[in-house]
């Protein structure tokens, strides 16, 4: 197992992409504790599901916008098990709309839960990685900060900012042994795409060199990469993992 021993903290882990980082990192034999907002059931079946399988894990409601929750909650986990080795910025929303029609609500609820809650978290978090000289953060981007997408300028925002985010913090930490990357996931079958899975699918799926919509655990894997020692000499780096959504249609 690449991660035995290790403490690992998830933003978001009760559903879709963060639920299938959780499992992946205690399948690699982290202690796992994660956020969620507010579906306690989601929660509840995840802690059951890692519990039933002999891990350790810990679910915590903790909206990510919220600053004083997520000391609360770096505290917690590194009183509980001593350490925090990896951080897992995965929570986010969507509000779409057209910009001309976007109220500043929208706005500001995309910006706080998607780009403040990496501040709030990494914020509070960095501190014991930095006394243990040791550390992988890996922030959850989306290549809608690479290609843009209508009616995402709110959502766009947040994951271009999440990505010059991962590159300072990765100079400012890399001397005390913490990298820091960021994964910017396709088209992936969750909760946040159903509405659009349900109206274009297959249209999507056109534009997918591997002919298929992406799976939370295909992006999981790239977490668990950055997350072990198979990455320790990568630091600010942003992975795509889309399937060749982005690759372009060529000449
Ligand atoms: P999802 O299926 O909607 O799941 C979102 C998760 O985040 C849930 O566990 C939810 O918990 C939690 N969450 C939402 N708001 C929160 C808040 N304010 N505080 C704490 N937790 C919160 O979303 P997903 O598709 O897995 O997306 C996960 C990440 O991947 C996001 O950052 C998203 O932008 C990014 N991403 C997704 C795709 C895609 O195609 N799905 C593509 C690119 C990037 P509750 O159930 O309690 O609300």
């Amino acid at each position: 197992m690449k991660l035995a021993g290790k403490v690992a903290l998830v933003t978001g882990g009760s559903r879709g992409i963060g639920r299938a980082c959780v499992q992946a990192l205690a399948k690699e034999g982290a202690k796992v504790a994660f956020t969620y907002n507010s579906n306690s059931e989601a929660a509840n079946n995840v802690v059951k599901e890692l519990e039933l399988d002999q891990r350790e894990a810990i679910a915590f409601k903790a909206d990510a916008a919220d600053g004083q929750r997520a000391q609360e909650v770096i505290d917690a986990v590194v009183e509980k098990w001593g350490t925090l080795d990896i951080l897992v910025n995965n929570a986010g929303i969507i509000k779409d709309g057209l910009l001309a029609a976007m109220s500043e609500e929208n706005w500001l609820a995309v910006i706080n839960t998607n780009l403040n809650s990496v501040y709030h978290y990494c914020h509070a978090g960095i501190r014991p990685m930095m006394s243990a000289r040791k550390g992988r953060i890996i922030n959850i981007s989306s290549v809608a900060a690479h290609n843009g997408n209508p009616g995402q300028t709110n959502y766009a925002a947040t994951k271009g900012g999440i990505e010059g985010f991962t590159r300072c913090l990765a100079k400012e930490v890399g001397r005390r042994g913490i990298t820091v990357n960021a994964v910017a996931p396709g088209f992936i079958a969750t909760d946040m795409t159903e509405a659009i899975r349900n109206a274009a699918e297959a249209e999507i799926t056109k534009h997918i060199a591997l002919k298929r919509l992406g799976q939370p655990e295909d992006i999981a894997n790239a977490v668990v990469f950055f997350a072990s020692d198979d990455s320790a000499y990568v630091t600010g780096h942003v992975m795509t993992v889309d399937g060749g959504l982005t690759l372009g249609s060529g000449m």
